[in-house]
């Protein structure tokens, strides 16, 4: 089996779920954060998601425990040591990713893939920044990964063939439909997500609507299956903020620039689904 052994690094919305797909589908999972407590809560929520698969009969039952069996979990970048594969699934911060992929690139082999799930950030530039560009790649997933299914690719200049080719037989091996885009911020799909978002959040701070409304008349009126204040709790209000912080300074155009509503939010602690409080209440 190609890329069969794999290193998540991050536990959170994405890495679990990354991790999750990965072992759904055969491969020996490691994944890496930087305490035990963050371990757990991307366990927990694997073995939750796997569940709810289970009750609804997408899976046995009894493949829960073999799933599960095939992920490792670590507290160090050493954990990355022998993957065929590793996919930094860190916050959307390019000196806490740029530092990490340094790091990592000098712990694995010179075979090993490095992705980055970036929402934003240059791959180019994490590519140039992990020491081996030509191994370095986008592997963009989306939320909630087990159910997505989109996998959108970004390759840098330097990225090389066999490298883009091997990314992109594995997420079709994982039931996903890997697209190509090439390396701008935001890249496709956030390009055209977070102004939508970012413009929700305008509507809302402005008292357009109330956030109910503002969701409803996108659902009813455009067909989304979510209102663009609900994807943003789902997403998680930091990386929205994140995200279009980067589409901001890297464009330098200020049809970016971040309503204060996500600042605010951000600094309330109010990041949606993950906190109970976004733009709507979680219990
Ligand atoms: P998150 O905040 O849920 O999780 C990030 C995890 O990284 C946390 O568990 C944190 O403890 C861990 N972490 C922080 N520093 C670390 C370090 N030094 N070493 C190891 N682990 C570390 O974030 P997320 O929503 O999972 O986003 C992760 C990445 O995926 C970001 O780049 C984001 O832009 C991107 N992304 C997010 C979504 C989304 O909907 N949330 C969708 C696609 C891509």
């Amino acid at each position: 089996m190609a890329l069969s052994r794999v290193a998540v690094i991050g536990a959170g919305t994405m890495g679990a779920g990354i991790a999750q797909v990965m072992a759904q589908h055969d491969r020996e999972v490691t994944l890496v954060d930087v305490s035990d407590e963050a371990l757990a809560k991307g366990m927990g929520g694997i073995e939750k998601s796997l569940s709810r698969f289970a009750s609804k009969g997408k899976i046995e039952e009894d493949a829960l425990p073999q799933i599960l069996g095939r992920i490792d979990t670590a507290t160090t970048l050493e954990g990355c040591a022998g993957s065929d594969l590793v996919i930094e699934a860190v916050p959307e911060d390019l000196g806490l990713k740029t530092k990490i992929l340094g790091e990592v690139g000098g712990l694995v082999s010179v075979e090993t893939i490095l992705a980055s799930n970036t929402s934003s950030i240059s791959i180019t530039t994490l590519g140039e920044k992990s020491g081996c560009p030509e191994r370095f790649i986008g592997m963009h997933f989306m939320n909630p990964v087990p159910v997505s299914t989109l996998v959108e690719v970004i390759r840098s200049p330097a990225s090389s063939d066999e490298v883009a080719e091997a990314v992109i037989d594995l997420a079709k091996e994982l039931g996903k439909v890997p697209v190509s885009a090439n390396d701008s911020p935001g890249f496709v799909s956030n390009r055209v997500l977070m102004p939508m978002i970012n413009e929700a959040a305008i509507c809302l701070m402005e008292g357009v609507a109330e956030a109910e409304a503002i969701d409803d008349i996108m659902k009813l009126g455009m067909a989304h299956p979510m209102g663009p204040l609900a994807l943003a709790d789902l997403i998680g209000v930091d990386v929205c903020l994140d995200i279009m912080e980067v589409l901001h300074h890297d464009f330098d155009n200020d049809k970016y620039c971040p309503c204060p509503l996500l600042r605010q939010m951000v600094a309330d602690g109010h990041l949606g689904r993950k906190t109970g409080q976004g733009f709507h209440h979680y219990d």
